[in-house]
This record gives C-alpha cells, sequence and structure tokens, in this order.
C-alpha cells in the first residue's frame, strides 16, 4: 500500500495551527486520507482509520446530486480580511469562528457584522463557538449576534446538557437562535444523546470522526435532524469523503462546511475540490503525486507509527 504524508500550510491560523499534516493512502478504491488532529489518542484517531478503510477499499455510496452548497468558513481574523474572505467567497452562506482564545465579544461582533455587509440581507451567517462558552455567557453572546442575523449557532456550548439547557434559556428570553451539535455529535461518544435531550435543532455530520460516509448515512436517519455536513480540514482527498456524503443524504437543507481546500495556499491535487458560486461538483480528486505537498520521510514514518498505534485501538 502506498503511504505519504502531506502538509497544507494555512492561510490564516485555523484551531491553533498553520499547517495542516496527514496521511494518503492508495487502495483498491482509490486514494484515501487519514488525519486525526495532533491532540487526538489512538481511540479516537481508530475511529477516523474506519473512514479511511471505507475510501481505500469500497469507495462511496451512489450520488443523489451533482453537486452540493458550501458555506464560505472564517477563521478569528480581523473585520477587514473577514469583509474579504467573504467577498470572494462566491458564497451565499458564511460560518464565522467566534469565542477564539484573545478575543473579546467586541471583536467577536465586529467580524460577524463585517461578514453580514459583506453578504447583504439575503446572506446566511452561522457562528461557531466550538464548545467555549457557559450557558449564560451564549445566551448573552448569541442575544448580541442574532441582532446581525444568525442561521444558526456551532456548539456555543461544550456538554450536551449545556446546549439542552441553552435552548430553553434562548427561548425563554426570545432570542431566536437555532443550536447545531458538532462537537455533540462527534467528539461524547454518545451522538443520540443530543435527540433525547432536544439538546439541538441541526446535526453537524464529519466523515472521518464518525467512522465513515456510510456510518454517518445511518446515523443521520437515527437522529431524525437536518444535517450539515462538514470537513475536518481535509486535503481534496478527504473532502470527496464529505462531498460524498453530503450528495448522498435523502435531504440537505443547508450549505455544508466543505469549502475548506479554500483555505489551504497548497493541495495535494491540480484540482482541490473547492466551491464555484458556493457549490462543489461531485467529482473524482486526481492526486498530483509528485506535488510539493509532499511531507518529509520522516513525518510520514511517524504518521504510520501512529496509525500503527490507532489501528490496535479500534473497538468496533
Ligand atoms: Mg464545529
Amino acid at each position: 500500500m502506498d503511504a505519504v504524508a502531506y502538509a497544507l500550510p494555512l492561510r490564516h491560523r485555523f484551531r491553533g495551527i498553520t499547517v495542516r499534516q496527514g496521511l494518503l493512502l492508495r487502495g483498491p478504491a482509490g486514494w484515501a486520507e487519514w488525519s486525526p488532529f495532533a491532540e487526538y489518542g489512538p481511540r479516537e484517531a481508530g475511529q477516523w482509520w474506519l473512514a479511511t478503510q471505507e475510501a481505500l477499499t469500497e469507495g462511496f455510496p451512489a450520488p443523489v446530486r451533482t453537486d452540493v452548497p458550501v458555506n464560505v468558513t472564517v477563521a478569528a481574523v480581523d473585520p477587514q480580511t473577514a469583509y474579504d474572505i467573504v467577498a470572494g467567497s462566491g458564497c451565499g452562506t458564511a460560518k464565522v469562528k467566534v469565542a477564539d482564545p484573545g478575543q473579546s465579544a467586541e471583536d467577536d461582533l465586529a467580524r460577524v457584522e463585517a461578514v453580514r455587509a459583506a453578504l447583504g440581507t439575503s446572506g446566511r451567517i452561522r457562528v461557531d463557538a466550538n464548545g467555549a462558552w457557559d450557558v449564560e455567557t451564549a445566551a448573552t453572546r448569541l442575544a448580541q449576534l442574532a441582532r446581525v442575523g444568525l442561521e444558526y449557532a456551532e456548539q456555543p456550548c461544550a456538554s450536551t446538557e449545556e446546549l439542552a439547557e441553552l435552548r430553553l434559556l434562548l427561548a425563554r428570553r426570545g432570542v431566536d437562535v437555532l443550536i447545531a451539535a458538532d462537537e455533540s455529535i462527534r467528539r461524547s461518544g454518545d451522538p443520540e444523546r443530543v435527540v433525547a435531550l432536544q439538546a439541538a435543532d441541526v446535526a453537524v455530520l464529519k466523515v472521518q470522526p464518525l467512522g465513515g460516509v456510510r456510518r454517518c448515512l445511518e446515523l443521520a436517519e437515527r437522529l431524525g435532524l437536518p444535517v450539515v455536513v462538514s470537513s475536518a480540514l481535509e486535503s481534496s482527498v478527504g473532502l470527496a469523503a464529505g462531498v460524498a456524503l453530503a450528495a448522498a443524504l435523502p435531504e440537505l437543507p443547508y450549505a455544508c462546511g466543505l469549502n475548506t481546500a479554500a483555505m489551504f495556499t497548497a493541495d495535494v491535487t491540480a484540482e482541490p475540490l473547492r466551491a464555484v458560486q458556493g457549490r462543489i461538483a461531485v467529482r473524482p480528486v486526481v492526486v498530483d503525486e509528485n506535488g510539493p505537498w509532499r511531507a518529509e520521510p520522516s513525518v510520514t514514518e511517524d504518521w504510520l507509527a501512529r496509525l500503527s498505534r490507532a489501528s490496535g485501538a479500534i473497538d468496533e
């Protein structure tokens, strides 16, 4: 089996990193990606490996649409940069990072207002706090941001219980913001608790953390919530699995968070899976085997060592 690590620089710091690394592998069904974030241990990374194996050996289910709508993603940048990213994106929906360490409520509000100015009144804005707020802070911040107009707020608090509590508090205060669950779906170990506690209006599904396209399709059916497919900041090879999921879902009411190839300055293919006028076409990704994306051989060795620990930790 061919395996080679990639290293792709980011235009702006995101999730605390400036270079994204992962492993590309080639199997009978084509190229696949394995790229659990550096801080994830073997058990969690093992779930990601299930998704990689699907792409390597089976490929993806048949699509029911030929392209998927996507949002532009705005990191915790200054307002002018946020405006420029959105204005140049061609997307009508923007996902804006909020609650980043070292940033204030005013910073977040200024960024979201700049995004509103770039999108116009018909554009849709979703914010993602990655679980950073407690319930009261979330209710206060979301009431403020809601005045700019929010499609939904993604994982404003860390736990599923807090999300449920927040939904009640927002309703009591008359703040009309939908809640999307991301980490509560992919990291809690109990995604169905989101439904049991009525903790969210929307489910964010990511293919690698949830163990593959087919597992995500089954989960979507069990949850019964509208689904937004998002990337885990993968190369275009990993993104293709997310696009395959978005293309295979029976319903796709929201733009997906799959336009993250636009956040890199390089990719593993000459034709990255990037949006054109807010949509990504469902198509194969052809790896540019000798491109500058290849990491040093020692990086590949490190990733293969990590993979052997992760594949040993899988409990199916
Ligand atoms: Mg998220």
